[in-house]
């Protein structure tokens, strides 16, 4: 297989990271973004390697690409609550437009398509963990169905092309991911908390706390899309991606003020509408296809966490 990928959503958090395991295996990298949730900064480190070139687009208007690729990895999504709530129609427009856009293109280049879904496709979830064969349990007209609904309706089309083209199309539901270059202000769980706790503001748990999430540090998570992305024979797979360590919301305080000394205090607040009580998933699938599992302690890479935006923000 020729080594060249199309990433969208390069600029973003884990799109930044994508581009470096791709480029440490020698591929040639294509990076667009439009700037909507990613930084600039993101990927300048990454501006004068021989083998990476970035475009500033908007994946919903074009895909601004003239080389062949053989690998597209469409990754565009505002994935934040806090950002897809701000940018609901843009969310929605990156799952439906964006989709058709990028898989059209694969379908052009006769690529393999990897989609980013997410375990927000089981919503509320009523198994326990979450397993791929799940149909989830997801309010179609809630504030979050911007982006679950849209994750879906990618899915369904993903797998249209498989089934009308025989695209190699293969989709990953990702799972709550964490570490160095989520933004600040990003406001996901472990970036409020550990800014919190680094600024001695009021740590804010919403709801009671007792929901749980399960954390996957983002080098483990890029070697498990790297995988499903390179591995032959996988047309048409869904892989759930994530680690499978679960945590309440209240546990995350009392870690994360293990590791910062601060004088936050807790303080309780609404649960946001549809929050998801449980979330864990099971991960046998890509035990089993891709040999992967998780490798990263969550003490681990929380620490790389926390570095990374103690050094942020003195710099
Ligand atoms: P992010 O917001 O950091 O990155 C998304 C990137 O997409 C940003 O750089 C943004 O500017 C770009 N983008 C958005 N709309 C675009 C458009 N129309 N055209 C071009 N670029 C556009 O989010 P992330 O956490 O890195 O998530 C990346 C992907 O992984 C998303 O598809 C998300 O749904 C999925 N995902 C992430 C998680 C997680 O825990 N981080 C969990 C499940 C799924
Ligand atoms: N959460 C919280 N305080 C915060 C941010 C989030 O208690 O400052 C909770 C949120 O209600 C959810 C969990 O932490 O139950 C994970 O939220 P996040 O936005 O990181 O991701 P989600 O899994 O909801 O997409």
């Amino acid at each position: 297989m020729e080594k060249s990928v199309l990433i969208t959503g390069a600029a973003g958090f884990i799109g930044s990271h994508l581009c470096e395991r791709f480029l440490e295996d020698e591929w040639v990298v294509i990076a667009l973004d439009n700037f909507l949730t990613g930084r600039q900064s993101n990927i300048n480190h990454l501006l004068s390697h021989k083998n990476f070139s970035f475009v500033k687009c908007n994946v919903n208007d074009s895909i601004q690409c003239e080389q062949n690729v053989a690998v597209v990895l469409h990754f565009a999504c505002p994935a934040s609550p806090v950002d897809y709530l701000k940018y609901p129609l843009e969310t929605m427009k990156v799952g439906s437009i964006g989709t058709f856009n990028t898989i059209e293109f694969a379908k052009k280049h006769n690529a393999r398509y990897i989609l980013a879904s997410t375990s927000e496709v089981y919503g509320d979830p009523l198994q326990h963990p979450q397993t791929e064969s799940y149909w989830g349990n997801v309010n179609p007209v809630g504030p979050r169905s911007v982006y679950d609904e849209a994750k879906r309706f990618s899915e369904a089309i993903a797998m249209s092309y498989f089934r009308e083209y025989q695209l190699d199309v293969r989709i990953t539901r990702i799972f709550n991911t964490y570490g160095p270059r989520m933004k600040s202000q990003d406001g996901r769980v472990i970036p409020n908390f550990i800014n919190q706790a680094l600024n001695n503001t009021p740590i804010t748990v919403y709801g009671d706390g007792q929901q749980t999430r399960s954390f996957c540090f983002v080098s483990d998570l890029v070697e498990g899309i790297f995988r499903l992305a390179t591995c032959h024979n996988l047309q048409g797979e869904i892989i759930n991606l994530g680690n499978p360590d679960e945590y309440t919301i209240s546990d995350l305080v009392s870690v994360i003020q293990q590791e910062i000394s601060t004088s936050s205090p807790t303080v309780y607040k609404e649960l946001p509408e549809d929050d998801p009580r449980k979330r864990k998933p099971n991960i046998q699938k890509a035990i089993d296809l891709l040999n992967w599992s998780p490798q990263v302690d969550f003490r681990d890479g929380l620490k790389k966490t926390i570095d990374y935006f103690r050094s942020y923000s003195s710099s």
